[in-house]
């Protein structure tokens, strides 16, 4: 039983790799290092050494600087096993439902396939800390590419079964765009409107919004809320199946 220590590395236009420290066992993960610079930058701020390379899923925004830093630090690079071909210098593979060792911190692996085919997510519930990639987002969710959308919808659902105190550590500031598009679908939810008040002053000084609080997407994230009788007033879809008022929601989200 450890808790993790978490440090954000902002790093491209809108990713975020985050740091996470396991101090008992003095090691140190990148959860998706789109770079290398940034991060080893980061690393010697915090005076961690690199141990762990934890990948949610391929794409190269999350990806990007595996080789390199395994090179420079010899690291343990850990993704999923239905991924393997696309997770550049995986070690350690790993599929939904097992549980992964990181020193005395325990994290639990869900397969949340929808944004990509293999995409997983890492849940330590001693640190109530989820790094769920592009599955979750702030206020919002990764556009359907590879699954179906029922398929996404049952990943989110999973995600959004997990306690209220979550930190949810998402890979990208995408917080105040989502907020504006769930407005548009929920414009009197009161929840929304004050929290969209919150991250536009934090925007405008360009202070971080992630991580967020599970309970706050409860409240605020369409994509965790096809059951919501206002959403689904606003969309035309009164009493429709979550799946159809979800995948709705989806494709307005994409030409938003
Ligand atoms: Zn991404």
């Amino acid at each position: 039983m450890a808790k993790l220590e978490i440090h954000r590395v902002p790093v491209l236009r809108d990713n975020y790799v985050w740091l996470a420290h396991e101090a008992s066992s003095n090691l140190t993960a990148a959860v998706d290092p789109a770079v290398v610079d940034p991060v080893l930058a980061a690393l010697d701020a915090q005076g961690w050494s690199l141990t762990h390379i934890l990948n949610t899923y391929h794409h190269h925004d999350h990806t990007g600087g595996n080789l390199e830093l395994k090179e420079k630090t010899g690291c343990t690079i850990v993704g999923s096993r239905s991924d393997r071909e696309r997770i550049p210098g995986i070690d350690v593979e790993l599929e939904d439902g097992d549980t992964y060792e990181f020193g005395n911190a325990t994290a639990q692996v869900f397969d949340v396939s929808g944004h990509t085919l293999g995409h997983i997510a890492y849940w330590f519930e001693e640190s109530d800390s989820l790094f769920c990639g592009d599955t979750i987002f702030a206020m919002g969710c990764g556009r359907v590419i590879e699954g179906a959308f029922d398929q996404m919808l049952g990943s989110l659902d999973r995600l959004k079964a997990l306690p209220a105190a979550t930190q949810i550590y998402c890979a990208h500031e995408y917080t105040q765009k989502n907020g504006q598009f769930a407005l548009t679908v929920e414009p009197d939810n009161p929840d929304l409107i004050a929290r969209m008040r919150d991250v536009d002053a934090k925007r405008a000084q360009d202070i971080a919004t992630v991580p967020s609080l599970m309970e706050e997407e409860w409240k605020t994230n369409p994509f965790f809320r096809a059951d919501s009788p206002h959403l689904q007033e606003t969309i035309g879809l009164t009493g429709a199946s979550l799946v159809e008022v979800f995948t709705e929601t989806r494709k307005r989200k994409d030409g938003f």
